[in-house]
């Protein structure tokens, strides 16, 4: 052990209550509570006896990341312990990890140092099993479509148009493309396939937006997983499964409750990934957690240009909600890596850097105002950041207009006082008279509901639509599907498609070489660049670090 503890290890050591007793200072009915082992429970919102939701919902987001992340969820969970603390009745909503990450390169979802939600090991790999529920609706719909085909076609569908594949909770690149159907006439109908991660599953996000387990079969049954030969969509529906799916995903879609290190009462529900879905926990428990605490506490991948644009546009709108305050979480690290500075450079002290980068905040904090809510700056602080930067920092937040604080909640907790002044600052802006608003209307087309985005919140002059795209475009209205939202699929690392071009740019397009319809999602993906949908293992995964002891014990999660 270095002087530092790992995250693991202060999971470790922190005390962990009795979930019964977390749910019963939540205000959790013993009736709505289903317990998971000692320390997990799932809640049914059929059974809570709660008032409808009316929570304040404070969303954090970030500016443009680096690569290993800028402490989203370090400061979810750190903030909510500081609201806590300050007394405020609070609750998160998180989202599940995922194991690609887990074992791959990014480490758990968990939150860091000591902010965390517990018990993190769990949560970081099997959890309540609402993955493998996933996972298993997703290849049941597969296995479904294939004996479809093999027993006849009846609906006449093109094994090569299909646009569903088979998922894996796993990082895999080996699945990518497969060969299915092989061996003969008995084996089915041989097709190309594919695996993505269940993470990037329709399924999920359909999970994630359903406002209850009726909106959930609905959604599943308006999935489009293929197209027949005269290249007519065709959906769950038509094949007739969306009732065994949603049955798969009865129990998976009640909200899992947990704690975080301080005790503050946590909903760890659903993950989908932030390129092709919208990356955000699932409505259903954004809005339990809206009955039961006067504040919630959410988080939305990636930076704000794609996250807290996505949960405005499209979970927002599902969901009738409003956020009340929007958290954009800064580092020093991230804003010289903005400012031109390597990747391996950035522990350096260098003003002319921080001051180039902090162009990239300002256009995030400003992007939040277009939706019509307060930004907060939460100046994530790392133990290299100097004393200078962080003044500098805080003086350029004022002189913007913007309330900004340095909070050390990975550092002394937001159950010490590492989070105080940015839970003040929060609990401020959620007084203010709220004047959310939508980017766009539904009724704009796609093609401009894209261009809406692309030049108020990218700052592009303009967008391209390939050729393919265009077609798709024509195809999408005359399905009828062109009142759907847009999700953006665009590298989280620049406001460009181009993940090199840093800072805040202008003069530049964007590049739409496709659009994939999520028709039960209810959203239309909008790629630009290439977009991973079934991730590759690094050649150091995190897994050769991990271990277990004789007593059970995990070693190596971070
Ligand atoms: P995000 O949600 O933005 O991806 P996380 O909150 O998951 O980011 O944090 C990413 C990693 O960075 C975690 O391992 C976490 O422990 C670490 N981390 C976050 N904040 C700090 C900090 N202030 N100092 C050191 N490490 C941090």
């Amino acid at each position: 052990m270095t002087g530092v503890p790992s995250d693991l290890e202060i999971a470790r050591a922190a005390r962990i209550r009795p979930i019964e007793d977390i749910a019963a200072a939540a205000g959790v009915n013993a009736a709505a509570l289903e317990q998971y082992g000692r320390y997990k429970a799932k809640i049914d919102p059929a059974r809570l006896d709660a008032p409808p939701p009316h929570g304040k919902l404070v969303l954090v987001s970030a500016m443009s990341p680096t690569p290993a992340g800028e402490g989203k969820s370090t400061t979810t969970v750190g903030l909510a312990d500081s609201l806590a603390r300050a007394g405020h009745n609070v609750m998160i909503a998180l989202r599940e990890p995922s194991l690609g990450p887990v074992l791959g390169m990014k480490g758990g979802a968990t939150g860091g140092g000591y902010s965390q939600v517990l018990p993190m090991d769990e949560i970081n790999l099997h959890f309540t099993g609402d993955f493998h529920a996933i996972t298993s609706a997703n290849n049941a719909l597969m296995a479904l479509v294939d004996n479809h085909i093999y027993q006849g076609n009846a609906l006449n569908i093109d094994p090569r148009r299909m646009t569903f594949k088979r998922v894996l909770d796993m990082n895999d690149r080996a699945l990518r493309e497969v060969v299915i159907g092989l061996g003969g006439p008995a084996q089915g109908v041989p097709r190309q396939d594919g695996f993505d991660i269940t993470v990037a599953s329709e399924i999920m996000a359909v999970f994630c937006l359903a406002t209850d387990l009726a909106d959930l079969r609905e959604r599943l049954g308006r999935i489009t997983f293929g197209y027949t030969y005269e290249r007519v969509p065709v959906t769950v529906a038509d094949l007739g499964v969306q009732g065994a799916l949603a049955l798969l995903l009865k129990e998976a879609v009640k909200p899992n409750l947990v704690q975080t290190i301080a005790g503050t009462p946590a909903l760890v529900h659903g993950g989908p990934f932030a390129n092709i879905a919208h990356g955000c926990n699932s409505l259903i428990a954004t809005q339990t957690a809206r009955r039961l605490a006067d504040i919630v506490v959410t988080e939305a991948g990636f930076g704000a240009d794609l996250g807290a644009e996505k949960f405005m546009d499209i979970k927002a709108r599902i969901g009738g909600l409003a956020p009340s305050a929007v958290v954009v979480v800064a580092t020093v690290r991230a804003l010289k890596m903005q400012g031109g500075v390597a990747k391996d450079q950035l522990t350096r002290p260098d003003m002319a850097a921080l001051e180039a980068g902090v162009e990239n905040l300002r256009r995030h904090v400003h992007n939040v105002e277009k939706f019509g809510v307060t930004p907060v700056v939460a100046i994530n602080r790392f133990a290299t950041d100097t004393a200078e930067e962080l003044d500098w920092l805080l003086a350029w937040c004022a002189a913007e207009g913007v309330p900004a604080a340095v909070a050390d909640v990975w550092g002394r907790g937001g159950g010490g006082d590492g989070g105080d002044e940015l839970a003040a600052l929060v609990a401020r802006a959620l007084d203010a008279p709220g004047r959310f608003r939508h980017l766009y209307p539904l009724e704009l087309s796609v093609e401009d509901k894209i261009r809406t985005i692309a030049q108020e919140i990218y700052g592009a002059d303009g967008v391209d639509f390939s050729v393919p795209a265009l077609k798709r475009l024509a195809d999408i209205e005359r399905n009828g599907w062109g009142g759907l939202p847009v999700c953006m699929a665009k590298t989280q690392y620049s406001f460009t498609d181009d993940a090199t071009r840093l800072g805040a740019p202008k003069g530049f397009t964007i590049h739409v070489r496709d659009l994939l319809p999520k028709t039960g999602a209810g959203f239309i993906v909008a790629l630009t660049g290439a977009v991973m949908t079934m991730p590759g293992l690094p050649a150091v995964p995190a897994a050769l670090r991990m271990d277990v002891d004789p007593d059970g014990n995990p070693v190596g999660l971070t």
